[in-house]
């Protein structure tokens, strides 16, 4: 199986992305990795000035809980929750349909989705997800939308790599690709959360980031509101492959910060094995109880 993703010569052009070529399980192919244009500026201050400056930081300000604001007896490096909240966020997380992460009675070993994502025919093969959407996760999700410093969304992907760390070591990720937000969203907001999980992920792997490779077509109605199968009508079309990207077979990490019914993952994977991908994995921060 060859999984290699390939951009085309004009993707290496409008992309910042570079390209290196290496042979790979006996074919020759091409690796996007980024290559600034810019050198970095470097920073002269060493190591133990700026831990000299962190210690003043934290008595004058001493660190506290990233959600409920406690003040901490650590560094926030080592952990920016209090055990309280950390404990609610990493609650288990009971029998899951491995495709959906929708709860479900009881799981058996030939289970491989339930009767509510072959409904609908979901085109993503498998989810991971961090917890249920309710409670803390659910604010904290609602505060990470709003949070251009990113330390929630770095801390999300922190608690993802905790859980299903090793699971996603073993499933030989080719890229990440985070689900876009809409252009004018993104300018207001400046940041998109599933994409900063999303980054963090891939850099912690050595897999490539992908942020640019789904772009939404047109402007959805905001799915909130909309029936289950309004729902699914409503994303249909709405997302595209950026010109320039051709995909062999590769396995994507698709991240988004919610799954709901998973309309709008579907029309990703959808879009995405159009074009080449062989398996889509989902990998969410929250999974609605109902809907
Ligand atoms: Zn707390
Ligand atoms: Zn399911």
């Amino acid at each position: 199986m060859t999984l290699n993703l390939v951009p085309s010569p004009a993707a290496t052009t409008s992309d910042p992305s570079a390209s290196g070529r290496v042979l790979f399980g006996g074919a020759t192919c091409f690796l996007l990795t980024y290559s600034p244009k810019f050198p970095q500026m470097k920073t002269s201050t060493p190591n133990w000035l700026q831990r000299l400056g962190n210690r003043s930081l934290d008595l004058l300000f001493p660190p506290s809980c990233l959600s409920c604001e406690r003040e901490l007896e650590q560094s926030t490096e080592a952990s920016p929750l209090c055990s309280d909240c950390y404990e609610q966020l990493t609650e288990p997380l009971g029998p899951v349909c491995p495709r959906c992460a929708a709860r479900v009675p009881e799981l058996t070993g030939s289970t491989w989705s339930c009767p509510r994502c072959e409904a609908d025919k979901v085109r993503f093969d498998a989810t991971l997800s961090l917890g249920s959407y309710a409670g803390l996760l659910r604010d904290l999700v609602l505060r990470m939308k709003q949070d251009r410093s990113e330390r929630v969304g770095r801390m999300f992907a922190r608690l993802i790599e905790e859980r299903w760390g090793d699971e996603l070591e073993a499933m030989e990720i080719d890229a990440v690709v985070p689900i876009p937000m809409d252009p004018w969203r993104r300018i207001v907001r400046r940041v998109n959360p599933p994409e900063v999980i999303a980054r963090r992920i891939a850099d912690t792997h050595g897999w490539r980031h992908l942020p640019r490779l789904l772009r939404r077509r047109r402007n959805m109605l905001p799915q909130h509101g909309l029936s289950r199968a309004g729902r699914f009508r409503n994303v249909q079309g709405g997302l595209s492959i950026s010109r320039g990207y051709h995909l062999r077979s590769p396995h994507i990490l698709l991240v988004d910060d919610v799954l709901t019914t998973g309309a709008t993952c579907s029309e990703a994977a959808r879009e995405l094995k159009k074009h080449g991908a062989e398996r889509v994995t989902v990998l969410v921060v929250g999974r609605t109880l109902d809907d």
